[in-house]
């Protein structure tokens, strides 16, 4: 039986398949190859009549992270806030380059939209449309999280974003009362002994698979190479090909097709920027 595993805690594994949850404990093999497996991996089980349940095999990752510990996202949910703090667009960029990166999508939701002016709200979008899906909410009163419950279906989502823009308040607000069972298996194992926080992931009426976690809340782009980095933005990717140099690198090249379409505002300059900043950092650290 394939299934996913939603949570591990002291040994055992939850894997939701298509309509159960199984406690599942891990083949010694995975022990012995030195492979722990994670919240998110897409594994076979095996269960006996007694109740009881194997992982047989994990499948192969199509991403996995270290903080959270987290296996095969297949879209981030990076959060904005639209003020208070106001929004870094550089670290935001980060974040979706590091999506890119990991062939994740990625989908950006300005919070906090209760509180900011409109003006500031209208200068987030017109950064990131037509390159990211964009949905605005208030996770505190719910306004638009429907949209954003809506965004999400096939698949499973991982929120991220700098601290301070909500990201916790966001995941209580898309969490459903359904997840109550899957917390009743918690409870029950973990008795309170463990009080660290392990990832989980839930459920929404959509299908979508969320990852229960505090959310990523930094990235390190520096181990991208800088001659991949132009893959990461999709509007300099859209005119791969289209440069007169074909090593052109997009910084002042002659015949650069990227640059007079920041120019003519069909890539936002601060986007440019941080493609600029990101590619300095990734060439500077590589002369050490
Ligand atoms: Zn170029």
């Amino acid at each position: 039986m394939q299934g996913v595993i939603i949570k591990g805690i002291a040994g055992f594994y939850y894997v939701k398949t298509k309509d159960t949850v199984f406690q599942c404990k891990a083949r010694g093999v995975f022990k012995k190859d030195g492979v722990i497996p994670l919240v998110g991996d897409m594994v076979e089980i095996e269960t006996s009549d007694r109740g009881s349940a194997v992982i047989n095999a994990i499948g192969k990752r199509e991403n996995e992270f270290k903080r959270p510990q987290i296996a095969n996202v297949d879209c981030f949910v990076v959060v904005i806030a639209a003020s208070k703090p106001e929004p870094n667009f550089s670290v935001i960029d980060r974040f979706l380059v590091t999506a890119e990166n990991n062939g994740a999508k990625a989908v950006i939701c300005v919070n906090k939209i209760d509180i900011a002016e409109k003006s500031k709200i209208q200068n987030i979008k017109k950064i990131y449309e037509n390159v990211y899906p964009i949905v605005c909410v208030s996770a505190l009163s719910g306004y638009g999280v429907d949209e954003l419950i809506k965004l999400m279906r096939n698949g499973k989502y991982a929120l991220a974003g700098p601290s301070g823009v909500g990201k916790s308040t966001l995941l209580n607000a898309i969490k459903p009362e359904a997840s109550a069972e899957i917390g009743e298996i918690s409870r029950k194992t973990s008795r309170g002994k463990h009080t660290t926080r392990h990832a989980e992931i839930f459920e929404i009426a959509s299908g979508a698979l969320i990852y229960d976690t505090p959310g990523f809340t930094s990235f390190d782009v520096i181990d991208i190479d800088s001659d991949e980095l132009q893959h990461l933005y999709p509007e300099i990717a859209a005119l791969y090909g289209k440069c007169k140099f074909r090593n052109c690198m997009h910084i002042k090249e002659a015949g650069c097709a990227v640059i007079p379409a920041v120019t003519a505002g069909e890539m936002h300059g601060l986007r440019y920027a941080s493609y600029k900043e990101i590619f300095e950092e990734i060439t500077a650290n590589r002369e050490f």
